[in-house]
């Protein structure tokens, strides 16, 4: 679906999260007014269309209700034009009510994202979130009751997080049957409290290598369950690279996942021989960034050949006159 990002950095943010510095991760660091979100959509509108607008990056249910209602008239009028198709806001656990609830529905909101980010309570104290599990679960079924498609955000790797509690808030996260998820892997941003943290040696994220094998599982858990995941990683930005101080980031970080999902498909598919055909459009996530799988793979094996044909099916590979998935591969296979 179309997006139109209209970011409103820490607005309606009852404080800073621990690790949270919207102003530095992207190239927003002032909140337009409901004037200039006006004149903006009026640019880059289709005459027609079935995108969201969307509100990011701040606690919009937080803001005071006149300002929502500014914010969210700029893109009702274009709803009932048929320029978009709805609104989309990100929120706080803890920022949804009832009372909310209907009034966004009223106003053409159609999707609610939720910066849930854990599900363990020990995690979400150590973050600064303010908010807890319960508050993670009670407001993802009030928004899905009410109607809403509802996207649930998760950070693995924030302080007091590993491995294993990310993947039980990951499952928690299905449990409540979301409409999409987003992960973030956690990263060290200037000007946060994290920052400090990870300067005084108290705070040390994960490394690329641990948070792309750990999504890679995510990936794979969420494939189980038919979840769709729209984002792996943050979106590259000059502003948040310049920021950056230490963490798994990586601007290709969604295609570095699915290809470890690959290169542990390939590396299980030996059995089958060393000559593998995969769809065209899986190619470049078989190889490898930069051809990292077929490096990797090649120590292994160095006569292993890779090679593109489009009656293979998508997500999966042939050897040998087998056709085997990519996702059977990496959970028979283990890794
Ligand atoms: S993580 Fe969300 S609630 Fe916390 S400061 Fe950032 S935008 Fe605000």
């Amino acid at each position: 679906m179309k997006i139109y990002p209209v970011f409103i950095p820490h607005a309606g943010c009852p404080h800073r999260c621990l690790f949270c510095a919207q102003d530095r991760s992207t190239n927003h660091a002032d909140v337009p007014s409901a004037e200039t979100v006006g004149r903006w959509l009026e640019t880059v509108l289709p005459e027609l269309g079935a995108g969201e607008v969307a509100f990011y990056g701040g606690t919009f249910t937080s803001l005071p209700e006149e300002q929502q209602a500014l914010y969210l008239d700029t893109a009702t009028s274009h709803i009932s034009s048929g320029r978009v198709s709805g609104i989309r806001i990100s929120t706080r656990p803890d920022a949804l009510d009832t009372r909310t609830l209907a009034r966004l529905r009223d106003a053409g909101v159609t999707t609610v994202e939720i910066g849930c980010q854990s599900f363990d309570n020990a995690v979400l104290a150590a973050s600064g979130r303010g908010h807890t599990a319960l508050d993670n679960l009670s407001s993802v079924q009030a928004c899905l009751s009410a109607g809403f498609r509802v996207g649930v955000q998760l950070m693995p790797g924030l302080p007091g997080g590993d491995g294993e509690e990310a993947m039980r808030s990951l499952q928690r996260a299905i449990d409540l049957k979301p409409s999409f998820l987003r992960i973030y892997p956690t990263v060290v941003v200037e000007g946060t409290e994290l920052a400090e943290l990870w300067r005084a040696g108290d705070f040390t994220p994960w490394s690329l290598d641990q948070a792309i094998d750990l999504c890679a599982d995510m990936l794979l858990l969420c494939r189980k369950y038919a979840v769709p995941i729209i984002r792996l990683g943050l979106q590259s930005d000059p502003q948040l690279e310049e920021n950056l101080l230490d963490g798994p980031y990586h601007p290709a970080f969604g295609q570095l996942v699915r290809s470890r999902l690959w290169r542990r498909a390939l590396s299980h598919a030996g059995r089958y021989g060393n000559n593998f055909t995969v769809h065209p459009s899986d190619m470049s996530d078989a190889l490898g960034h930069r051809g990292e799988n077929r490096e990797w793979l090649k120590q292994a094996d160095p006569h292993i050949i890779i090679s593109a044909d489009q009656s293979v099916a998508r997500e999966s590979l042939r050897a040998s006159g087998v056709a085997l998935q990519l996702f059977d591969l990496n959970v028979q296979g283990g890794h």
